[in-house]
């Protein structure tokens, strides 16, 4: 039943629905979206404005999607009263309606919320943080065969340091916790030292086999090799460690007939069966440079992911260029991953392909494939023909900048060309 909202009407329009055989697409899906701020708005026009034209194009009349304006950040604010960052309605309608898709958002100082991405991925338990890593050609790149990257990154959403607790060095937490830590557990060896600052970072099982759940499924669905555990296990034992060896027991039984480890693969990889191995974090870093190919779907802990999803991110062009998605069991929210750009807000000078390959990953995600390949097929050829925006164009000898909107139209005509 459609909830009741306090401010929001929605649009005439079927919901996404899930049935035993995965998820159902209407014909014409409400879809909650969040213009963002900053330059959230002018982004979002030409995501739409790109969007819409490869729907049509695709499916003529008939399929479409109807576009229901939710709110968060700043605009909520304006909607529902100072210190209002993330409404119940925009929470209600994303849970009935399935999947959304939202720009950058502002924390508003005073708040009351660490930040409201966070807080909207905690809500909604949107556990797995998927971010795609594809190299667009003409793009600029500091590796010199930056077609080897070819990863999609699933991080832990909701633990870690995301749950993590800390306590400033010398409050009275902090020291009565050390002093709690030394006369009960730490006996006989070296005793925390009373000036420290102390930050924990819980990890379950549960939370760990569920994202290595969702990174497997998904290679073997894409027909993707490997899946790459990366960790810091040969540092902390528990949490890190603990991350890896419950990836491998989840592969073995819930995977066990399609998967294989390195130590049972011998000769070529068989088809249909994807690797399992795993790699600590410093040394992934080094593959990303070195040996990009190496991998294909890695699984991560969440401060690894931050770090390792922003760093593969640099390699094919930088955060311009990285789509996001927000995954549970049923929901998702597809989201750009750089921030607000104050400096660049309502000067039309934006680059919107982050928040266009992110529309790419909705349709993805809805099935509707020849809407999604003509919109990545289209943002390929336009980069590919040096028009790009100011933030690329300074990087690239004699290219003369699109504005936001020129780069949309441009995308726009090229779906048109490529439909004609
Ligand atoms: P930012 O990503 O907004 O900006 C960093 C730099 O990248 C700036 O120089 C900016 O001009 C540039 N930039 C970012 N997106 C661009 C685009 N599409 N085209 C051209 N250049 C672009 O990061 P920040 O300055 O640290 O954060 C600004 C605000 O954004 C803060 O309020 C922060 O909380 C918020 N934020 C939101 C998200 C999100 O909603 N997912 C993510 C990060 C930051």
């Amino acid at each position: 039943m459609t909830p009741r909202f306090a401010k929001l009407t929605p649009p005439a329009g079927e919901a996404i629905a899930y049935g035993p055989a995965g998820i159902r697409v209407p014909t014409r899906p409400i879809v909650p979206f969040i213009r963002g701020d900053g330059i959230g708005p002018e982004i979002w026009e030409a995501t739409r404005a790109a969007v819409e034209a490869a729907v049509a194009q695709a499916y003529g009349d008939g399929r479409a999607l109807v576009w229901f304006e939710v709110y968060a950040g700043a605009a909520a604010a304006a909607v529902y009263g100072p210190n209002v960052v993330l409404p119940d309605d925009s929470l209600a309608a994303i849970r009935h309606y399935k999947a959304a898709i939202k720009g950058p958002v502002e924390t508003p100082v005073g708040g009351g919320i660490r930040s409201v991405n966070v807080a909207l991925r905690q809500a909604l338990d949107l556990y797995a943080n998927v971010r795609p890593v594809r190299y667009l050609p003409g793009l600029p790149s500091p590796l010199k065969a930056p077609e080897k990257v070819d990863l999609v990154i699933f991080r832990e959403n909701t633990e870690d340091v995301y749950a993590g607790i800390e306590w400033a060095a010398g409050s009275p937490e902090a020291q009565a916790l050390i002093a709690h830590l030394n006369q009960h557990y730490l006996a006989g060896r070296e005793p925390l030292s009373p000036e420290a600052a102390i930050g924990l970072k819980p990890m379950t099982r549960r939370a760990c086999e569920r994202l290595v759940r969702r990174a497997v499924a998904f290679a073997l669905a894409a027909g993707y090799p490997s899946v790459t555990l990366v960790h810091k296990g040969n540092i902390m034992k528990f949490t890190e460690g603990g991350f890896v060896e419950w990836g491998y027991e989840l592969a073995r039984a819930e995977f066990g007939e399609r998967t294989l480890t390195r130590a049972e693969l011998t000769g070529a990889l068989p088809s249909g069966k994807v690797l399992i191995k795993d790699r600590i974090a410093d040394a992934m870093f080094q593959d990303l440079i070195l040996h990009p190919e190496e991998h294909a779907v890695v699984a991560t802990t969440n401060l690894n992911g931050d770090y390792l999803s922003d760093a593969a991110a640099a390699l094919v062009g930088g955060l311009g260029f990285a789509a996001g998605a927000n995954l549970g069991d049923e929901l998702a929210v597809f989201e750009a991953v750089h921030g607000t750009a104050p400096d660049l807000a309502c000067r039309d000078v934006a680059n919107p392909s982050s928040l266009i390959l992110t529309a790419y990953e909705l349709l993805r995600h809805l099935g509707w494939t020849e809407a999604a390949e003509l919109l990545l097929g289209a943002l390929r050829t336009v980069i590919g023909k040096g028009w790009v925006t100011a933030d690329v164009a300074c990087w690239l000898p004699n290219v003369v900048p699109l504005s936001c909107s020129e780069f949309a139209a441009s995308v726009v005509e090229e779906i048109r060309a490529a439909g004609a």
